[in-house]
């Protein structure tokens, strides 16, 4: 996330308000971003928001962000989002998009936007592709980020995030300083439920199934932007630059 978005709006719901909105943009960027669990999708969002100023915005971290609220002041479809979540399946479409709708102004925000984790289906892009043709508003790229199937379960059996400030790190390739400790904020390293090996074979499944698709939807739409992701955060960062200049 940039740090200077706090992405209030987006996390909350309608009802809340950015403290610090993103600057508009002159050409703000509109991308979505594609790519199994653990490709790293969720690292190159956070390096295009900071340098892009558009928002991260993230479906996974919209229902992070509920399981933290009381039980009680959980919708019946939240919580089944929620339990469908902890088993690594995907949420239903229609709770997906019942909540896309109600942050319609985070795709019209004049800083640009990065879907993470969004569309997941091929009904949710038809329905992202609705809404967004509603609002007048076009996807400049789809990127896709792509890496073997074994490479991406070592990175998701080691990837630890912080309880607190939702830093990520990983046991091999980016231990923190101390053990279980984050350096950013001292918080306490937790293991994502759905990064347990049950729930990471059951979510690869889910993504073959309904996400992987999608790379042809839109390659027929002539959005793909194709990108491997192997190397550093950084290496990673520079080639979708490269790969971006060449077609914006
Ligand atoms: P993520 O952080 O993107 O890996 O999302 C974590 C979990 O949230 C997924 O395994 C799904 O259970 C749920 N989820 C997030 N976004 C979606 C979506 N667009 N469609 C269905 N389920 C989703």
């Amino acid at each position: 996330m940039n740090a200077k978005n706090d992405r209030a709006a987006w996390l909350k719901g309608p009802s809340a308000h950015c403290a610090v909105p993103p600057q508009t943009q002159t050409h703000p960027r509109r991308f979505v971003l594609l790519g199994a669990p653990g490709v790293g999708k969720g690292t190159q969002a956070e390096l295009l928001s900071e340098r892009l100023g558009a928002c991260q915005l993230s479906t996974g971290d919209v229902f992070r962000a509920a399981k933290s609220t009381d039980e009680c002041e959980r919708s019946p479809a939240i919580n089944r989002a929620l339990e469908a979540m902890s088993k690594g399946e995907l949420v239903t479409d229609e709770t997906v998009l019942a909540m896309i709708k109600e942050r319609t102004a985070c795709l019209r925000c004049g800083g640009g936007f990065l879907l993470d984790g969004f569309p997941r289906t091929v009904a949710q892009a038809e329905a992202l592709g609705e809404l967004l043709a509603r609002e007048n508003i076009q996807l400049d790229a789809v990127l896709s980020y792509e890496l073997p199937l074994e490479t991406i379960v070592a990175r998701l059996s080691g990837r630890r995030t912080c309880d607190k400030c939702k830093a990520v790190y990983h046991v091999q390739s980016k231990p923190p300083k101390v053990e279980g400790v984050c350096d950013a904020c001292g918080g306490k390293l937790i293991q994502r439920e759905d990064d347990r090996a049950e729930s990471v074979k059951v979510r690869m499944a889910a993504y073959a199934s309904s996400t992987a698709p999608l790379a042809d939807y839109y390659r027929k739409k002539d959005l793909l932007v194709s990108i491997p992701a192997e190397g550093s955060p950084e290496a990673i960062y520079q080639r979708t630059e490269k790969l971006l200049e060449a077609r914006l």
